[in-house]
């Protein structure tokens, strides 16, 4: 079976007869059979997948060609899909089956998607490794000796190795684009409040948001308009804003970028230079590309961790073995059924954020650090618009380095969370960011670029995504 960069292109070949709906899903059937070592899938479903694939098929003989028809679709472990498991990668929600379906999930399935199984991830979207798992690593098909990148690395590596079209994630401080960075595929996190989080398993909420990895950014595109817009069930979906439309123009673009961020003495020199090449080969196709300040980078991380751990311990209190979790056989009164089922359910990076969110939200500390990094936060927001009102977009590496070898930070949290140097700042802020795949290191490995842009201008990162493209040598 051919590999497919674009939906247009399958829908195309399944229009005119060329393939089968059936003969796709049983040849990314198959890459899932010959990837399975990858630890992609905690499950998958093949019978349903099938089943769905020869309807399709009967379908389009009928005329009836959807949105999605053909575009098999696999969705991240913290996505709600009705009757199905979901568990979040966490032993906590052994054997729960999802009673409705996420509205993300659900607008795919209405426009005719398939889905053919659950991606592994971070246990609770906490990682950025994929190490923290309940259910094994990921490890990355370009070098299987490295990580996928995390929390979404199971999604970022199911379209890598072909065994789905497009996938599932969700980004709270940059699972989407960090993984899709150290796989080669492109990544998006739409604005906060652009796509319904009902039926995510909230890790920070007012961070996360649900995006898509794909081969292409027209299919990017695809999937945004699919699932973004109001959703009764999310007040935090904006129903005044919509997607600003973006008139091409010239065509010509100002891109800005971050000083601290290329000058960082701990960018890898491959991401430097790839960065470079990408500002001399963007002047040289008549775009403008200014410089900026942002003395506020070496806050993001913290200011990050502050919130999103106070967030967390928060919204993982509903997993006590009474109404959700499972419960330990140990567990004989109230204390020892939170206690035991709590300690026996959660892994190590979960307890740790938990009881760090706990902290800076007690009385005695609030004001030293929660509220001081809602300040930050602000002060962020306020910034990164003010420079986004002065260019296109922001332009900086998604990640400091390509991906790095499985074990070498697991020990180590603040080198984990520093991997999330240049994702936070999207979701501090708010504005929508794409991974754009962007060469390779010299090892190889893939590498990507990021752009940002303002509040809900989804359709000119799109178009400027197109831009980065065409320069890309
Ligand atoms: N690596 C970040 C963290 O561990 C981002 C996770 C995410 O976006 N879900 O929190």
């Amino acid at each position: 079976m051919k590999s497919y960069n674009r939906i247009s292109e399958i829908q195309a070949d399944l229009q005119s007869g060329h393939i089968s709906c059936l003969d796709l899903v049983r040849s990314y059937l198959e890459n899932i059979r010959l990837n399975s070592h990858l630890n992609a899938f905690l499950e998958v479903w093949e019978e349903e997948a099938l089943r769905r694939a020869a309807q399709t098929d009967e379908n389009i003989r009928a005329g009836k060609m959807q949105k999605l028809s053909g575009v098999v679709i696999a969705l991240k472990d913290v996505l709600a899909y009705k009757n199905h498991k979901v568990s979040a990668s966490s032993k906590i929600l052994e054997g729960f089956e999802s009673l409705y379906s996420a509205t993300a999930v659900q607008r795919l399935e209405d426009a005719g998607a398939i889905f053919i199984g659950r991606t592994n991830c971070d246990e609770f979207a906490m990682g950025a490794s994929n190490e923290n798992s309940a259910f094994g690593p990921v490890l990355n098909a370009a070098d299987e000796t490295r990580v996928p990148g995390g929390s979404s690395g199971g999604s970022a590596v199911a379209v890598q190795a072909g065994m789905c079209h497009v996938a599932l994630g969700t980004d709270t401080g940059g699972s989407i684009r960090q993984p899709a960075s150290f796989t080669g595929v492109y990544g998006l996190k739409p604005t906060y409040g652009a796509v319904s989080r009902w039926g995510l398993l909230a890790y920070a909420s007012s961070f996360d948001q649900i995006g898509s990895f794909c081969r292409s950014v027209e299919d990017i595109e695809w999937i945004y308009n699919c699932i973004a817009g109001p959703d009764d069930q999310d007040s935090t979906v904006s129903v005044n804003h919509k997607t600003l439309p973006f008139e091409k123009g010239s065509g010509k673009y100002h891109f800005a970028v971050m000083e601290e961020a290329i000058h960082h003495p701990g960018l890898n020199e491959d991401v430097r230079s790839m960065i470079k090449t990408a500002i001399a080969n963007l002047e040289k196709a008549g775009h403008r590309v200014s410089y900026f300040r942002f003395p506020l980078l070496e806050y993001m991380v913290p200011a990050y961790y502050v919130i999103t751990t106070a967030e967390a311990s928060s919204n993982l209190s509903r997993y006590s073995g009474l109404l959700y979790g499972k419960r330990s056989t140990a567990a004989v009164d109230l204390e020892s059924t939170f206690v035991a089922s709590r300690t026996e359910g959660f892994g190590t990076e979960v307890k740790r954020r938990i009881m760090l969110g706990t902290f800076v939200l007690s009385s005695d500390y609030y004001d030293a650090y929660y509220k001081k990094a809602l300040q930050v936060r602000a002060l962020i927001r306020q910034k990164t618009l003010e420079i986004l009102d002065g260019c296109d977009a922001i332009l900086i590496p998604t990640t400091s380095s390509p991906a790095f070898k499985i074990g070498e930070k697991a020990k180590d949290p603040i080198a984990m969370y520093l991997a999330d140097l240049f994702t936070v700042q999207a979701n501090l802020a708010g504005v929508p960011a794409i991974s754009v795949p962007f060469g390779k290191s010299s090892e190889n490995l893939p590498m990507g670029l990021q752009l940002i842009t303002g509040l809900f201008e989804e359709q000119k990162l799109f178009a400027l995504s197109e831009t980065l493209m065409s320069v890309a040598e």
